[in-house]
C-alpha cells in the first residue's frame, strides 16, 4: 500500500510526501524482513518446523521485529493509536488512514 502511496505522491509530484513513503517503505522492508512476516505468511506447515530450531534468543528477535512491525501499522498520536485502515472498504482505494487523521495517505493516482 505504501508503494500505491508512493506512486500516488510522484504523479501528483508531492516531493515531501514522496520521500517521507520512501522512507516508511525502508522501514517497514526492514521489520517485514527482520520478523520473517512474509514466511509466517506463506506456509504455515513450513514455519512450525523453522520455529522448532530457532533457540530462545533468535526467536525473541523475531517476536520483537513482530511487534515493532505492527506497532508501525499504527498511530503515533497517544489518543488515537488506531491500526491504519483503507477507505473507502470497497471499490478503487482512495487512501490509507488511521481513525484521527494524522495519517492520511494519498493512494488516487489519477482524476
Ligand atoms: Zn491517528
Amino acid at each position: 500500500m505504501l508503494e500505491a502511496g508512493k506512486k500516488a505522491a510522484d504523479h501528483w509530484k508531492r516531493e515531501n510526501e514522496k520521500a517521507a513513503l520512501d522512507a516508511k517503505r525502508a522501514k517497514a522492508k526492514e521489520l517485514i524482513a527482520k520478523s520473517k512476516a512474509e514466511e509466517w505468511a506463506i506456509n504455515p506447515s513450513v514455519h512450525f518446523n523453522q520455529w522448532a530450531n530457532f533457540s530462545a534468543y533468535e526467536f525473541s528477535g523475531v517476536v520483537k521485529a513482530f511487534r515493532e512491525l505492527l506497532e508501525n501499522l499504527r498511530c503515533d498520536n497517544e489518543s488515537c493509536k488506531s491500526y491504519v485502515y483503507v477507505v473507502p472498504n470497497k471499490g478503487t482505494r482512495e487512501a490509507m488512514r488511521c481513525n484521527c487523521g494524522a495519517i492520511n495517505i494519498n493512494l488516487k493516482a489519477h482524476k
